[in-house]
């Protein structure tokens, strides 16, 4: 590999690539062969919540296929804009765990950073997509409300840093950030929960793992993949990387109708996975969010897939299957 000179925040690799990220329907249609039919529901479901898909994601759908699973994770479609019984705009009751702004503190020992609204890639299915972000965005001093609040709890002992995608924010403000959390002493543990390296795998800078394995915090990523094809060559390496430096890697997939409910699908997810070095962690059911409806599998139905898949892997293989409740003490494994 050829070092770089300068790190890619300067040069600006992955944050053009960001900011290069498709977000016209009709180029999407058209890039991808796709029936023009499908622009008019697909602009309406944008207004609601916009396209985004940057290129190295949009190059792994298959084009002409308007099943393609990756594609149904990012295509808006007119199925999103029918109101549907039980899916609401905050179906975790976050808005109401927030101790102070831009912190949820839901379950024992851990507690949870929001520390960008901002996501490189748009999932039609996203449990945040009506979230408040204005009013939990925290800004550089509300990281210190938040971070003063870790000081004065010390039965917290690992920070999980969520979003949005927290790896949308520049590596010299992360870095701040995991120093001031690593004076914290009570502290053991940080966690980013990021979709960004099966998204844009080159956002897996030296800088990104300088800081992330650079303090006495131990390391955790928990990455978001759905589909066996979202993993390709790139993603791998840039996995591989983050492997070598001490950080471990675990995986969450959401159950998506139309696109991994089927055995077969979350048996390849899991293999690819651990191939890639990442342990498959959960499998989450839909979380019943307004516009989501049309992916939902009922739970009879994820049940039956999950013991398909138990049936055949290694219990390592087999992510527990949960569902999210407001009030519950923990992920409620079905
Ligand atoms: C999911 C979640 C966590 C992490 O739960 P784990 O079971 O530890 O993975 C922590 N805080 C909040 C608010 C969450 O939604
Ligand atoms: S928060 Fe995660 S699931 Fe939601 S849009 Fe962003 S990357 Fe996708």
């Amino acid at each position: 590999m050829i070092p770089r000179t300068r790190p890619a925040w300067q040069t600006g690799g992955w944050q053009q690539q960001l900011a290069e990220a498709l977000g016209d329907p009709e180029e999407l249609i058209r890039r991808l062969a796709l029936d023009p039919g499908l622009l008019p529901a697909a602009r309406a479901a944008a207004t609601a919540f916009g396209l985004k898909v940057p290129e190295a994601y949009l190059g792994r759908i298959r084009p002409g296929d308007p099943h393609d699973p990756l594609l149904r994770q990012v295509l808006p479609l007119g199925a999103e804009l029918e109101p549907a019984a039980g899916y609401v705009a905050d179906p975790l009751g976050e808005n109401k765990a927030m101790p102070v702004p831009g912190l949820l503190h839901k379950y024992r020992g851990r507690a949870l950073l929001v520390v960008t609204g901002a996501c490189p890639i748009h999932c039609r299915y996203c449990f945040r997509r009506h979230f408040p972000y204005a009013e939990a965005n925290p800004s550089r001093q509300e990281w210190s409300t938040a971070i003063h609040w870790l000081g004065m709890n010390p039965e917290v002992h690992e920070v999980l840093l969520s979003g949005g995608d927290p790896l949308s924010l520049p590596d010299p403000k992360l870095a701040m950030l995991a120093r001031r959390l690593a004076a914290i002493p009570h502290l053991r543990r940080l966690r980013i929960h990021t979709r960004m390296p099966v998204v844009v795998p080159d956002r897996v800078t030296a800088e990104l793992i300088a800081w992330f394995t650079g303090t006495r915090l131990q390391p955790i990523m928990v990455l978001h993949c759905n589909h066996p094809r979202e993993l390709d060559a790139g993603v791998s390496a840039a996995l591989g990387r983050l492997r070598e430096a001490g950080v471990t890697l675990l995986n969450q997939a959401v159950l998506l109708r139309g696109v991994n409910d089927a055995t077969d699908t979350l048996a390849e997810l899991s293999e690819a996975l651990f191939a890639a070095g990442v342990l498959p962690y959960y499998l989450h059911l839909l979380d019943p969010v307004a516009g989501a409806a049309h992916f939902e599998v009922p739970v009879d139905r994820a049940r039956q897939l999950h013991t398909g898949i138990r049936d055949r892997l290694p219990g390592y293989l087999v992510p527990r299957l949960v569902v999210e409740r407001p009030d519950a003490p923990a992920k409620l494994p079905l």
